[in-house]
């Protein structure tokens, strides 16, 4: 099966789970995570259709990037001080972000570009030692003081949910949709409008967080990798 066919039946396979679940296939955007691969997958996934992708090194977000100005660029990684500009200057949306000093450094870099950043803030759902995110009771005063800076925009949460079980999954994918609208109830009106991201769910765990309210699943290896087949 090529990289094409595994990513056209990726987003089949989603729109069935939102048909299921009584949610509009049109609300749940498929992220191609490329980051095992080169440019020629791709380039393949792009000839399937796909407009979004994400990766978790700078170097490769940033030549990437300039490769397929076409698509959307997802930043999914670790942040380091040191790359924000470079992740700033290729990222649609930065996923990770849970640090308040990584965010006044992306809206200072913003700031230089000309533009606002999108970003969302990873919450450890979870409680995992191994898992980064903010903890969900601090998460509603760091969106609001991410929401305070002028060239960064909150666009919602970001959650991994711990590995190999569906229930588990699903508790940390519905307490994240649940701390959101809890967050969004104490923003401003205009921080509560952009505040509608939702990004839970890879290629093991996705149909939960489909049936939870993702709006954003981030798929690596059902796209790039044979052993989904
Ligand atoms: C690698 C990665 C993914 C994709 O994982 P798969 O299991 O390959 O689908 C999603 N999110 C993040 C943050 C990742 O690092």
């Amino acid at each position: 099966m090529s990289v094409r066919s595994r990513y056209r039946r990726v987003v089949a396979e989603v729109a069935e789970v939102c048909e299921q679940c009584g949610r509009e296939p049109a609300e749940v955007r498929v992220i191609a995570v490329s980051k095992t691969v080169g440019p020629d997958e791709v380039a393949e996934a792009v000839a399937g259709g796909a407009c979004d992708f994400g990766e978790n090194r700078p170097d490769q977000l940033v030549s990437k990037a300039a490769a397929f100005p076409e698509a959307r660029w997802h930043f999914i990684g670790n942040i380091q001080s040191r790359r924000i500009p470079d992740i700033v200057g290729s990222a649609a949306l930065i996923h990770s972000l849970y640090q308040l000093r990584h965010g006044q450094k992306i809206d200072q870099a913003a700031e230089r570009l000309g533009k606002v950043q999108d970003v969302l803030v990873e919450v450890n759902v979870s409680g995992e030692a191994s898992k980064s995110g903010v903890a969900p009771e601090e998460a509603g005063a760091l969106v609001r003081e991410l929401a305070a800076l002028p060239h960064v925009r909150v666009r919602g949460l970001m959650t991994m949910a711990p590995k190999g079980d569906p229930a588990a999954d699903r508790a940390s994918f519905e307490g994240l949709a649940a701390l959101a609208d809890e967050i969004r109830s104490t923003l401003a009106p205009a921080d509560a409008a952009a505040f509608d991201e939702l990004s839970m769910g890879m290629s093991e765990d996705w149909r939960e967080a489909v049936s939870a309210g993702a709006t954003m699943v981030r798929i690596g290896r059902a796209v790039f990798s044979e052993e989904f087949e």
